[in-house]
């Protein structure tokens, strides 16, 4: 097995900046260690919020890392507040925004800035990271909007083009019959999407034209994964299916598994990553879930301090198969506030519904809301199906949710309804570039409902 290629992007960074005669976890840290002091210096001199936010915590009163998690946390709220306030440099000197769709009735985009250099740093993450999941004269799909240049699929093209590597931006997709065979007729060997885009692809009845491991590798590109989809794309493809970690926040890039497929390698020379309790905010011990906390160390656009990302994971212990000294994070566990209250003390979450629903053959994508009608909450499910007999797999459904235990719990105590499945008709790829979540329109929705899952 071979080693993650982000070990030796990491040491060429840090040897850029001091002198590393062997990459060790004590050299990662130290590294990471002074350009946090930097970042906050930076952000402190540039940044009219952070001026405002860290005026009582100098870059100089950092000496070790308990002083440095005593600094105050950055939400995704003050970006939606106050983005212009984050902008380090002058706004001619931006390459990219990226404006980032922001669900809810109230809530302002949120938007992130980029100069060339950021937008450099990127592509450097994805040429080293995808060298570990495609060889040079190798053809890859990017199933990502591309349009634009700085777009994310721009990025990823003009990275593994530094590799030898054809990138082929195809953008989202409309048709997934037009896909499948863009995917035969380019003889493609690697995939880079969205989950359940890619999920649609697979279980598209032309897909039996792509022949079993014509498709080396797929990338899935989200903040979370269902473990249903991998598993699926490996047994009908036979492909190795790797999961990258990034938002927009990350700068796009913000880990990719190895050949082992056991944790993401994180984006160490650009981003420091800490889990925290989410309702006390303290660090959590090595190995246990909490939410990912991170701060930037080399950008200059928008640098972010102690961003509470609201995704759920851990660092995990002991060394990864392909034997790097670099750290792990395991897969994304879900979002924090994402379950809604069904019942007294019943709780459900996309990432159940997820598991559940994707299991079913032909189901390519699904909406979920959940709203009262005559006092009583009531579940409804809008599916997407590759099947032509629609109508078996929507009862399909109906009958797969009525067994999650908890809804099975809520519905036999009479807290909760379920309004037959309908087929979703509207835009095939509306809405992909949301985030997963169950959408909860009843009266009392906020946070009196929510809860913070915090894995056990
Ligand atoms: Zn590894």
């Amino acid at each position: 097995m071979e080693k993650t290629p982000l070990e030796t992007w990491i040491l060429s960074r840090i040897r850029s900046s001091r002198s590393c005669p062997a990459l060790t976890p004590t050299e990662i840290t130290s590294y990471q260690f002074e350009k946090v002091k930097e970042t906050v210096a930076f952000a402190r001199d540039n940044s009219p919020f952070y001026r405002r936010l860290l005026k009582d915590f100098p870059g100089s009163c950092i000496s070790r890392w308990e002083d440095f998690s005593k600094f105050p946390f950055t939400y995704p709220r003050d970006l939606e507040e106050k983005g212009e306030e984050f902008l380090c440099v002058s706004q001619s000197s931006i390459e990219r925004v990226i404006t980032l769709s922001v669900t809810g009735k109230t809530a302002r985009p949120r938007r992130v800035f980029f100069t060339e250099k950021d937008l450099e740093l990127t592509i450097d993450f994805f040429h080293y990271g995808m060298s570990g999941l495609v060889k040079p004269g190798q053809r890859v799909l990017i199933l990502m909007p591309g349009d634009r240049p700085g777009s994310i699929g721009d990025l990823l093209a003009r990275a593994l083009n530094r590799m030898s590597v054809m990138g082929i931006v195809h953008g989202i997709v409309v048709d997934p019959a037009t896909t499948v065979r863009e995917i035969v007729r380019k003889e493609i060997d690697c995939l880079v999407g969205i989950p359940t885009q890619v999920l649609a692809l697979a279980r598209h009845e032309d897909s039996r034209f792509i022949p079993k491991k014509a498709l080396k590798s797929v990338l899935l590109s989200s903040d979370y994964v269902p473990g249903i989809i991998v598993k699926e794309l490996e047994d009908i493809w036979g492909c190795k299916v790797f999961n990258h970690y990034g938002t927009t926040e990350t700068g796009l890039g913000g880990g990719v598994e190895c050949e082992a497929l056991s944790g993401y390698h994180l984006r160490e020379a650009d981003l420091y990553f800490e889990i925290v309790d989410p309702s006390t905010g303290q660090p959590q011990p090595l190995g246990n879930f909490g939410e990912i906390v991170f701060t930037t160390l080399t950008r200059k656009g928008t640098p972010l301090i102690r961003y509470r990302t609201g995704d759920l994971s851990r660092m995990m212990t002991g060394q990864c198969p392909c034997g790097t000294v670099l750290k792990r994070m395991d897969k994304i566990h879900g979002r924090l506030g994402e379950s809604v209250e069904i019942g007294a003390s019943l709780w459900l979450s996309i990432t159940q519904l997820d598991e559940a629903i994707f299991n079913i053959p032909r189901v390519t994508d699904y909406k979920a809301i959940i709203n009262t009608e005559s006092d009583v909450d009531r579940l409804h499910f809008f599916v997407r199906t590759a099947s032509d007999d629609a109508y078996s797999t929507l009862e399909a459904v109906y009958n797969t949710v009525r067994q999650i235990p908890v809804i099975r719990e809520a519905m036999s105590k009479g807290s909760l309804g379920l309004a037959p499945v309908l087929l979703r008709a509207e835009n095939w790829s509306a809405g992909t570039a949301v985030k997963r979540r169950i959408d909860d329109r009843r009266p009392l929705a906020g946070a009196q409902r929510f809860r913070l899952d915090v894995p056990t």
